[in-house]
C-alpha cells in the first residue's frame, strides 16, 4: 500500500518534472495516447496557436494545419499509430497573433511497453521557417544561375554564329566576287586582244554586262540584307491578288529555265490579302531561282497557294538535289552555302534565303523547308491574310536607296544570275 502510494507519488513528480521541462523549451512539446488522441501540449503551443485545450485536444490540433498540408499530415499521423514507426513530417502551422503559417518540422517516438507494445507518444514541433526560407533562397538562386548559364550558353551560340557568319562572308566574297571578276577580265582582255567580228563581240560584251548584274544584284543583297536586319526597311502595303502575283513570277521564272516544266495550282478561294507586292514577289522569285538552279537537270516545279483559315500557304517544290537534313537549319543564315560535288557549279552568294526569311517574317509570316537529299525539296511560306500592324521607323529610310531593285532590274539580274549559273 505505502509502495502504491510512493509510486503514484513518483509518477506525479516525473510527470511535474516532465512538464516543468517540456514548458521551458522554445519548441512544441505534445504527448499522445497509443490511439493517436493528443492529451498534451506545451505551453509554447497555446502561446503559438492561441487555442485552448479543449479546443486542440484529440485531432483539434488539425485545425491550426495549413488546408493544403492537412490531408498529408493526417495520412502519416494515422500510418505511425497503426504500425508503430516514427512520425515525422513538415507542416504550416498558423501562428495567433497574425494568423501567418510558418513551416515546423514535427516528429514524434512511440514509448514502448516490456511487451514491445506502444503506450504513448511523444513529439515535438519544431519551428522550421527560416530553414524553409534559406532553402527556397537556395533553390531561387540555383535556378537563376541555371537560367543565367542557359542564356550565356545562348549569347555564347549567337556569338559563334555570327563569327561563322563572318568566316563565310569573307569566304563568299572571296569566291564569288572574285570568280566574277575573274571572268570580266578575261572576257574583256579578249575582247582587247583579239579581233572578233561583230557578233563575237557582242556575245563576249554580253557576257561582261552578265557578270556585272550579277555583282551589282550581290551587292544589292548584302547591302537589302543589313537593311531589313536593321529594321530600316518599310513595308508598303497594299491589297495584293498573291494568285497572280504568283502567276507573273512563274512567267518570269519559265523565261530562264528550259530544263523546267512550272506547274501551278491555285486557290481560287484566296481574297486579296494585305502585303507589300514587290517583297513578296522578291520572295517568290527568290524561291523559284532557287528551285531551277538547284535542280540542275530540270524535272517539275510544282507552285502550289492555299487558303487556310486566317493564312495563306505557299510552297515551291522542286525536284533537284535535295539538302542533307543536318543542313537544313543552316540554308536559311546569311552567306551559308553548301558545299557538295553537286553544288560546286552552282554560283550564288548565300543571301537569297536569309532574305526570303526576313521579308516574310517582317509581314508576320514563317518560313520553312523540307528536302530529301537526291530528290529535291519543298519551300513553304505562310503569311496572313491581314498583317497586324508592324511598327516600322519611317523617318529612318527616306535617304535609303530602295531595297528592291526596280521592276525590270530585278528581272534582268534574277534572270541573269540564275542563267549564268546554267553555264557554270
Ligand atoms: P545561294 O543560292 O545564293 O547560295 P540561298 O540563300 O538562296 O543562297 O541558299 C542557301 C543554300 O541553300 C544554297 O547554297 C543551297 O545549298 C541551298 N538551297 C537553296 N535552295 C535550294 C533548293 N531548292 N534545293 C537545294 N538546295 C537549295
Amino acid at each position: 500500500m505505502v509502495e502504491d502510494i510512493n509510486q503514484q507519488e513518483e509518477s506525479v513528480q516525473s510527470e511535474y518534472n516532465f512538464r516543468l521541462l517540456a514548458d521551458s523549451m522554445p519548441q512544441i512539446v505534445w504527448t499522445a495516447r497509443r490511439d493517436g488522441w493528443l492529451d498534451y501540449y506545451n505551453q509554447k503551443w497555446f502561446d503559438y496557436t492561441g487555442m485552448t485545450f479543449a479546443q486542440t485536444q484529440g485531432w483539434g490540433w488539425a485545425a491550426a494545419l495549413h488546408p493544403d498540408d492537412l490531408q498529408q499530415s493526417l495520412e502519416a499521423w494515422m500510418y505511425s499509430v497503426k504500425t508503430g514507426e516514427a512520425f515525422e513530417i513538415e507542416y504550416r502551422l498558423k501562428q495567433a497573433p497574425d494568423a501567418i503559417y510558418r513551416w515546423h518540422l514535427s516528429r514524434a517516438l512511440p514509448v514502448r511497453d516490456e511487451q514491445g507494445r506502444v503506450t504513448q507518444w511523444f513529439g515535438t514541433s519544431t519551428d522550421i521557417q527560416n530553414e524553409k526560407f534559406a532553402e527556397q533562397r537556395l533553390a531561387h538562386q540555383l535556378s537563376r544561375e541555371q537560367e543565367a548559364r542557359k542564356e550565356a550558353e545562348q549569347a555564347g551560340m549567337t556569338l559563334l554564329q555570327l563569327n561563322q557568319a563572318q568566316r563565310n562572308f569573307i569566304a563568299v566574297i572571296s569566291h564569288e566576287f572574285r570568280a566574277t571578276l575573274t571572268s570580266i577580265q578575261g572576257f574583256s582582255a579578249l575582247l582587247r586582244d583579239e579581233d572578233f567580228d561583230a557578233s563575237e563581240t557582242r556575245e563576249y560584251a554580253d557576257d561582261i554586262h552578265t557578270d556585272a548584274l550579277r555583282l551589282h544584284r550581290m551587292i544589292d543583297n548584302l547591302l537589302d540584307l543589313e537593311k531589313i536586319r536593321a529594321g530600316k526597311i518599310k513595308l508598303s502595303m497594299e491589297a495584293v491578288d498573291l494568285n497572280a502575283l504568283l502567276k507573273e513570277a512563274i512567267e518570269r521564272t519559265r523565261q530562264i529555265s528550259l530544263w523546267h516544266t512550272i506547274s501551278f495550282q491555285r486557290d481560287e478561294r484566296l481574297p486579296t490579302i494585305e502585303a507589300d507586292h514587290d517583297k513578296i514577289m522578291q520572295v517568290v522569285i527568290n524561291l523559284l531561282s532557287n528551285a531551277v538552279k538547284y535542280s540542275p537537270h530540270g524535272g517539275e516545279i510544282r507552285v502550289t497557294c492555299t487558303l487556310e483559315e486566317a493564312d495563306v500557304h505557299v510552297s515551291v517544290q522542286d525536284e533537284g538535289m535535295g539538302i542533307q537534313p543536318d543542313l537544313l537549319d543552316q540554308i536559311f543564315i546569311p552567306y551559308s552555302r553548301i558545299h557538295s560535288a553537286a553544288t560546286q557549279y552552282i554560283q550564288g552568294a548565300g543571301l537569297g534565303l536569309p532574305i526570303v526569311r526576313q521579308l516574310v517574317e517582317m509581314h508576320a509570316g514563317k518560313v520553312w523547308v523540307e528536302s530529301e537529299l537526291e530528290h529535291g525539296s519543298c519551300f513553304h511560306f505562310m503569311l496572313p491574310l491581314r498583317l497586324p500592324i508592324i511598327p516600322s521607323p519611317a523617318n529612318e529610310i527616306d535617304d535609303m536607296t530602295p531595297v528592291v531593285p526596280t521592276e525590270a532590274a530585278f528581272h534582268q539580274t534574277t534572270t541573269s544570275d540564275v542563267a549564268s549559273s546554267m553555264r557554270g
